[in-house]
């Protein structure tokens, strides 16, 4: 066998992997509703832009400092100042190709072989693989009472001789859960009794809806030295909607840790691609409309979806405090998740994303990144595949369907 066993441990990216069936249907003419997505479908910010133009019409695209252009440093220390009231010098902030890379190359900073690291399901699907990618243990804790929210104590319990690291995401993505400060600063504290690092995904801090005030967990550390534990990952991602640019970053005190992490990373792509960084400082230091209506558009996207799951009986949801994501369980319907992802795509040409992928089985991730056309069709789809109570028949464009399958 040619492929490493390291390899071999790694899952492919289920979200990417439906991304390709869907297109690949779309392709053959099929009237595919993508509910699985993860990006919004909103233009990036005119201000990225313009800058990374600026750049790409001078010709001259060189190598850039493996932590990041001065300028967007600059621009995330800016940033970190005014939406975490937290101040930072340019050898505290690492800019990584997406919050991604960030992630991954703390990990491969702080992991020794076979350390633990813990994070609460449901989780994003990368979580696992990323920690095993370094050579970590992933440990999930389930919260038991089913809910998105784990009790302290769970975490607490779960932490060992081994552990290293816990991940927080909040909101969260698949649940759209947002954790409560009580329970954000109670790990915070548990990390620094423990003395282990707090990764707190920010990815979707800023898409918090009901007029929420995103969760700041700088704000609950004690600890502001250079042995501080915490590091706060962000991204220009999912608030700008510029997914396909790569760019995040990652914030802390501990300015070790940062210089291993830019070590590494200098090693491993030398950095972000130069004209990306400049969009990203056009999109940071620019207008910042863009995100105040992207959240508005999301906020009435996930009414419109909460509305319709909550006509749907049998389906069990909680409505989402952030991100473009709910969390549905199906499991009074079908509940293996792959299967019933399998079938709604099969039938009637809906993706989503099966809740075993997430660490929780029984449930479907659905995004409301998309049109409200898109949202409600493919509800109605969805109710009528699944219903029985649903007429028999259902047409998809002029092809008529036929429910045989319940
Ligand atoms: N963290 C979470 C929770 C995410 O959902 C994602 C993207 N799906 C990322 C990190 C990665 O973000 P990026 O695209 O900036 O690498």
């Amino acid at each position: 066998m040619s492929i490493s066993q390291l390899a071999r441990s790694i899952s492919e990216s289920p979200t990417l992997k439906l991304n390709e069936t869907a297109a690949l249907l779309r392709d053959k003419g099929e009237p595919v509703i993508h509910l699985g997505g993860g990006e919004p479908k909103s233009r990036a910010p005119v201000d990225a832009i313009i800058n990374c133009t600026a750049l790409l019409n001078t010709g001259e695209v060189r190598y850039t400092p493996p932590d990041g252009i001065p300028a967007l440093k600059k621009a995330i220390i800016r940033y970190t100042e005014e939406h975490y009231d937290k101040c930072f010098g340019p050898a505290n902030v690492i800019a990584s190709n997406g919050a991604k890379q960030a992630l991954m190359v703390l990990l491969y900073t702080i992991l020794e072989p076979k350390d633990e690291v813990i994070f609460p399901a449901p989780y994003w699907v990368s979580y696992p693989e990323m920690v095993k990618l370094a050579g970590g243990v992933p440990v999930p804790v389930t919260p038991e009472d089913g809910s998105f929210h784990p009790k302290i104590e769970e975490i607490a319990e779960a932490v060992g001789p081994y552990t290293k690291a816990i991940i927080l995401n909040s909101p969260n993505n698949p649940s759209g859960a947002m954790y409560s400060e009580e329970f954000v600063a109670a790990v915070v504290d548990l990390c620094e009794k423990k003395d282990i690092f707090l990764i707190m995904d920010d990815t979707y801090n800023r898409l918090v809806f009901d007029n929420r005030p995103p969760t700041n967990t700088l704000a609950y550390a004690t600890n502001h030295t250079s042995s501080s534990k915490l590091v706060v990952i962000n991204c220009i991602s999912k608030m700008y909607a510029m997914t396909g640019f790569r760019i995040g970053w990652a914030v802390s005190d501990n300015e070790e840790v940062i210089r291993a992490m830019v070590n590494i990373q200098s090693q491993q792509t030398s950095g972000p691609s130069a004209p990306a960084q400049w969009a990203a400082v056009g999109a940071l230091n620019g207008v910042q409309s863009s995100i105040y209506s992207l959240r508005m558009t999301l906020e009435n996207n996930r009414n419109i979806m909460m509305e319709r799951l909550k006509a749907f009986d049998g389906v069990k949801v909680v409505q989402p405090a952030g991100t473009f994501y709910t969390f549905p369980d199906f499991s009074t319907y079908m509940k293996d998740s792959q299967k019933l992802a399998r079938l709604l795509l099969d039938k009637v040409r809906v993706v989503t994303v099966p809740g075993k992928d997430f660490g929780m089985e029984g449930h479907l991730r659905m995004s409301f990144c998309g049109t409200i056309k898109d949202i409600t069709e493919g509800i109605e789809r969805i109710k009528w595949a699944l219903d029985p109570n649903s007429p028999n028949e259902l047409y998809l464009g002029d092809r008529k369907l036929v429910r045989d399958w319940l």
